[in-house]
């Protein structure tokens, strides 16, 4: 009976380390403090997704006061990182201590648009 909760509790970890590194790798790349008020556009001229939101033809263009990235769209190829003109990108392990608020922050900006759709 021990042995078999043992062997149960091992496989537990296993999905339990495998879920949040998924959840890592879904949250690998930021946008930071250092876009606020420059909102140039630059990095989502070189996203291969269409993850980094809004753009400047979108309604809420203007209302914002950054861009952010989806989490959940986002393919960590970093792409976006280098053509930042004010370093407000960066991988979510790289992402200084400072700014760790971005990373909810970005997300948000997704779930307040889908709970707008409905
Ligand atoms: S890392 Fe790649 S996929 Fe993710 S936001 Fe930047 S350009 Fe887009
Ligand atoms: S390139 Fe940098 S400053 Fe320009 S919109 Fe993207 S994150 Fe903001």
């Amino acid at each position: 009976m021990i042995t078999k909760f043992r062997k149960i509790s091992k496989i537990g970890f296993v999905i339990l380390i495998l879920y949040s590194k998924k959840g890592e790798e879904k949250m690998a790349y930021i946008i930071a403090e250092p876009c606020i008020g420059v909102k140039d556009t630059a990095c989502t001229e070189v996203c291969p997704v269409d993850c980094i939101h809004p753009k400047k033809d979108e309604a809420d263009f203007e209302k914002e006061e950054q861009l952010y990235i989806d989490p959940n769209e986002c393919i960590d190829c970093g792409a976006c990182e280098p053509v930042c003109p004010v370093s407000a990108i960066f991988p979510e392990s790289s992402l200084p201590e400072k700014w760790k608020s971005f990373i909810e922050k970005n997300a948000n900006y997704y779930k307040r648009k889908k709970e707008a759709v409905g």
